[in-house]
């Protein structure tokens, strides 16, 4: 059951209405990286999560996600408010000048939501890694979005959201940690075949750049993957690699 508590997680104060910034926000209620997809995707991934300490941390995360969803609400509301003295100040926000003021289920450029934002699955390796995604996605928007913020009031609480993201970030990843899952790939019942380690290198010019992702001993890197794939021998008989 759900409770609603009728003031935001922080005081939300915007002294001078800027609807063109409306607009930009609008990504982080009805678009792709924004709260209603955070909110829904932890929420649903919870009801398949056979862990019931990372149950509750969906369900957490998943409530406080609607309370930024209501925050950024507020701040679209405030920013697309009547400005008495502005003769057609959403002239330059079309968004609200066609749907009115206030926030709707669209992105900055009029897309719906759709539910096709959410990433999640039937295991909980697979959703926490892309909550970690998630998280990643909205942080870079609240940057972006805080870089064109018109006050100082705006700021204050698009760092708080920016800084709640990391927060959540750094949970999910505890969360696969306490799985063993944080820097081990594999999942699942399949166990990888023999290709599991091999690095192909597929670009056909320029020297190979080396690095942690394709270096021995973990990786075997394929200078030529040519002959290897046309042999079809990756996968030999003997399970060694040619
Ligand atoms: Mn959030
Ligand atoms: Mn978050």
């Amino acid at each position: 059951m759900f409770f609603h508590r009728k003031e935001p997680m922080i005081p939300i104060e915007v002294r001078k209405p800027n609807p063109v910034f409306a607009q930009f926000l609008l990504q982080q209620f009805g678009g792709a990286t924004g709260e209603l997809t955070a909110a829904l995707q932890y929420w649903v991934q919870a009801f398949h999560c056979p862990k019931p300490g990372i149950r509750e941390l969906l369900q957490d995360v998943a409530l406080e996600e609607f309370g930024h969803l209501e925050m950024v609400g507020k701040l679209i509301e405030e920013h697309t408010r009547e400005q008495k003295e502005v003769v057609s100040d959403l002239e330059m926000a079309p968004i609200f000048a066609i749907r009115g003021r206030g926030p709707h289920l669209v992105d900055e450029g009029g897309v719906a939501w759709t539910a096709a934002y959410i990433n999640e699955g039937g295991d909980v390796v697979r959703d926490l890694r892309a909550d970690i995604a998630a998280e990643a996605g909205a942080r870079e928007t609240y940057e972006i979005l805080l870089d064109r913020a018109p006050d100082a009031g705006t700021k204050k609480v698009l760092h708080y959201l920016l800084t709640r993201e990391i927060a959540h970030t750094n949970m999910f990843m505890r969360a696969l940690e306490s799985l063993g899952k944080l820097t081990e790939p594999v999942f699942g019942n399949v166990k990888p075949d023999e290709s599991v380690n091999i690095y192909y290198h597929l670009s056909a010019n320029g020297a190979p750049k080396r690095g942690p992702w394709n270096q021995e001993p973990e990786f075997k890197y394929v200078a030529d993957p040519v002959k290897l794939l046309e042999s079809h021998e990756l996968v030999g008989a003997s399970g060694k690699v040619a």
